[in-house]
């Protein structure tokens, strides 16, 4: 185990942020916690915890120790003609994950192709896209507490699941260290493609849907992803900067009759999910630059670095898509990154 001081975060977010952290250090053993834990000046600082970084927004350097765990192997923990579970370390990049299932032609993660960042954050913030999410394949969560070095396992129905939350999230943010996931996938006899999402299904339907594999469905969600998403490696950013906002059947309706185009979604709740892309979009803030930052004009949604942007640059410019679209829509958007 390494201690690095002073050591730079650049590396470590997909925002492309050069901020630095007073220590950093590699989880690579579950006794490493313990060890760490017995260094006086160590046990007294603040602590967090970050894995890939695609889902922070630095914004000053981090007082304090900041680890990442980097558990990397997968097992296979049991199988039966139908399922097969498997245990996979914090540490391995999430989408190399979805790449080893679908080669097995195991079906369940085939839809989450490409989300960046890590295995260990996917229950955190329960990723999901195209009609799926982590907690429909999770079984099992194991994690180490951060104070103690202990290990705690939480079941599926434990984890307090919800929309790109769970209880890491809340009760236990930088309090315990996920270090590995029980999934558990389907064979592929038994696989039934998870066609939901509209435009999935559209994209799809040249194909019988008994002929689908998790590898058609992955290569098109791939492809879809590619067309509208900007690429992190070139152009810093931290995917959806702000969460859809939900309203209730009397707002939707009265801004319904305003805006008849405006996209929506309806909940089993009866109220109204809209799109936080179309809001800012019909704000005027597609494409519009704030210094080193700016809104993408390839998506909305999606704020980002044009190169040499600070953390704080890019929070003003959230605030001020904030002010705007509260202004002209009296509906505040939440951001789903997490501003530190
Ligand atoms: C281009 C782009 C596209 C994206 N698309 C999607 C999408 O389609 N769907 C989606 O859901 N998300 C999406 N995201 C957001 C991001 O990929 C996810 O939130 C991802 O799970 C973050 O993983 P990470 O390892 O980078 O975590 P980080 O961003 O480093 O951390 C996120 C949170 O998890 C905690 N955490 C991280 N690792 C651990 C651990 N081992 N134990 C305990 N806590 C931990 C951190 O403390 C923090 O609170 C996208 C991001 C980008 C950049």
């Amino acid at each position: 185990m390494h201690i690095q001081a002073n050591y730079s975060l650049l590396p470590h977010n997909t925002f492309q942020i050069d901020v630095k952290t007073q220590y950093y250090i590699e989880i690579n053993r579950q006794s490493d916690i313990l060890t760490l834990r017995t260094d006086i000046k160590l046990a007294s600082l603040p602590w967090r915890i970050i894995g890939g970084g695609s889902n922070l927004l630095f914004t000053h350097d981090l007082e304090g120790v900041t680890i990442r765990c980097t558990f990397k192997n997968i097992t296979v923990v049991k199988e039966d003609n139908d399922n097969v579970w498997i245990s996979v370390g914090a540490g391995v990049e999430w989408h190399d994950l979805v790449t080893y299932t679908v080669k097995k032609n195991w079906w369940g993660l085939e839809n989450l192709a490409l989300i960046p960042g890590t295995v260990g954050a996917a229950p955190v913030q329960n990723i999901g896209a195209y009609g799926a999410e982590a907690q429909d394949s999770i079984t099992r969560v194991h994690a180490l507490d951060i104070y103690d070095g202990q290990r705690k396992e939480f079941r599926h129905s434990e984890c307090q699941f919800g929309y790109r939350t769970s209880i890491f999230k809340q009760q236990f943010i930088n309090k315990l260290l996920v270090y590995r996931v029980t999934f558990r996938l389907r064979k592929q006899h038994e696989g039934k493609p998870n066609l939901v999402y509209e435009p999935l299904k559209n994209a799809l339907e040249s194909y019988k849907k008994t002929d689908l594999t998790p590898k058609i469905i992955y290569d098109t969600i791939i492809q879809i992803r590619e067309s509208k998403i900007p690429d992190y490696r070139k152009t810093g950013n931290a995917g959806s900067f702000f969460k859809n906002p939900v309203v209730d059947i009397e707002y939707f309706e009265k801004l319904h009759e305003k805006y008849p185009d405006m996209l929506h979604h309806k909940m089993l709740d009866g109220s109204y999910k809209i799109p936080a892309a179309w809001l800012i979009e019909q704000a005027g803030w597609k494409g519009e630059l704030h210094g080193h930052a700016a809104v993408s004009n390839q998506h909305a949604l999606f704020l980002i670095n044009l190169g040499g942007a600070n953390g704080t640059e890019i929070e003003a410019l959230a605030h001020l898509i904030q002010e705007d679209v509260n202004h002209k829509f009296g509906i505040h958007l939440e951001p789903e990154v997490i501003i530190l």
